[in-house]
């Protein structure tokens, strides 16, 4: 096993992280993670922290799950992987099946791809070609909120709304109308968001595909929480001018938002939906972007090439992280991971009305087990601390060095802990991340 500064080295040589200043990068010295327990990460000296944002917003049982794991040795076993070009395979077809259980009514079909940008990705191109083949060929444009985050790739960002991430590729991408972002916490905001909406429906609903969303929670965007009913709202005024809705529910599946998918917290059915992240509990790279009955058949018919869907890649379905997608979909009903993420949630709740009066504490947003805590350098005016600060980034050093490994949005710090934590593991997360707002704040304050 290669120590330490033999990985440190090598990383610093070769690696190119995600999302991150690499001119930064090497002036603190990475921390090395070499295993996972339960709901807490393991570093190369042993040192133990507490998984605060599920690694990436993904872990639902913990790590080193025993039941995923036997279904992975089980299924390495039987078939590595096939493909789904001309050939089908038991797990993809189980897996399927399940979702399409699982998932609102409106939901009966699904492509599997292998991140969420591309269950977005997909998402996007189905709903132009459905209405292509519906003979609406005006409709080549889609709507989204501002401050969106749907992923990285080229039709994921032109439809994203973060400057920081999006602004830089506006030349490579495709126009989209945006309407304004609905904040539970900023009065008016939901109700400017869906005159925006009703706007852009009467002026440009024949060009529009789709409505895409995050329900009920921008993740990337901060934990922006949706105030009840909006989600409802929209994609009702979507529905009735005759645009499809395209839940993006990567963030917010498989029971983060206190449902087993946000939409249901409304009983809102979409006509696709794209999933990712705890598909497999998050163990390995495995998404669905799933379809409506009507929008599958518009793509049947007569023997015509220009009816199939022109998308397929490489790993598309495969049977190991299908196999894992089954595990854990089976222990979230066998162990009622909904009735923890409720208890859990409330539990976070009491512990976010105690941060809520921290001295640089401006916002705290929940929606089940998504979580942001806003930092501002004066609480009254809420002014912000200047992007060099790196208010959030001091906070979660700090907790780091408490034993919790979260990661901040700006100066929102995140907290999105597996849906399996302990009443004692939230209680840990809360005193850690409260601390370490004190001292980082007041450090700099
Ligand atoms: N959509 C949403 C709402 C997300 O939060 C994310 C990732 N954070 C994505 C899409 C992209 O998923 P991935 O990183 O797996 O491509």
């Amino acid at each position: 096993m290669s120590n330490a500064a033999e990985i440190v080295q090598k990383d610093l040589a070769c690696l190119w992280h995600p999302f991150t200043q690499q001119k930064i990068w090497p002036s603190e010295p990475p921390l090395v993670i070499s295993g996972g327990q339960g709901n807490w990460l393991v570093d190369i000296d042993g040192k133990r922290y507490f998984d605060g944002v599920s690694s990436l917003w993904v872990t639902v049982h913990g790590h080193g799950e025993p039941a995923i794991n036997q279904a992975i040795k089980e299924q390495v076993e039987a078939l590595d992987h096939s493909t789904m070009l001309g050939l089908t395979h038991p797990k993809a077809a189980l897996l399927a099946a399940e979702l399409a259980r699982l998932t609102p009514p409106s939901l009966s079909r699904v492509f599997f791809s292998e991140s969420g940008s591309t269950a977005v990705e997909i998402a996007l191109k189905i709903a132009y070609q459905y209405w292509q083949l519906k003979g609406q060929s005006k409709k080549r444009t889609f709507v989204s909120l501002a401050e969106a985050y749907h992923g990285d790739t080229i039709g994921a960002v032109s439809i994203g709304g973060i400057e920081l991430f999006h602004e830089v590729y506006r030349p490579l991408l495709f126009a989209k109308h945006t309407i304004a972002q609905p904040n539970k916490n900023k009065p008016g905001s939901a109700e400017r968001s869906v005159a925006d909406l009703a706007r852009v429906l009467a002026e440009h609903a024949e060009e529009i595909c789709a409505l895409v969303i995050e329900p009920r929670v921008q993740g990337a965007a901060g934990m922006i929480i949706q105030p009840d009913g909006y989600l409802s709202t929209v994609c009702r005024m979507a529905h009735e001018a005759g645009v499809l809705v395209v839940a993006d529910e990567v963030a917010t599946g498989f029971g983060r938002t206190g449902a087993m998918f946000a939409c249901q917290l409304e009983g809102v059915c979409p006509d696709l939906m794209a999933l990712g992240k705890g598909l497999t509990g998050g163990v390995l790279p495995l998404a669905a972007t799933m379809a409506s009955e009507e929008i599958y058949e518009a793509f049947l018919g007569e023997f015509d090439e220009f009816r199939h869907f022109f998308h397929g890649h490489t790993y598309t379905g495969n049977p190991i992280a299908c196999a894992a997608a089954l595990a854990n979909l089976a222990l979230m009903q066998s162990r009622d991971i909904l009735a923890n993420v409720a208890a859990r949630a409330a539990q976070l709740a009491r512990g976010l009305a105690e941060l809520a009066r921290l001295d640089h504490v401006v916002d705290v947003r929940q929606q089940g087990m998504m979580c942001g805590v806003e930092l501002a350098a004066d609480k009254a005016s809420g002014l912000a601390y200047a992007p060099g600060r790196r208010m959030g980034h001091q906070v979660i050093m700090a907790a780091r060095r408490r034993g919790v490994i979260i990661r901040p949005l700006g100066d929102t710090v995140v907290l999105m802990p597996p849906l399996s934590s302990s009443e004692q593991e939230i209680a840990f997360l809360l005193e850690v991340v409260g601390q370490a707002i004190v001292e980082a704040t007041e450090e700099g304050a």
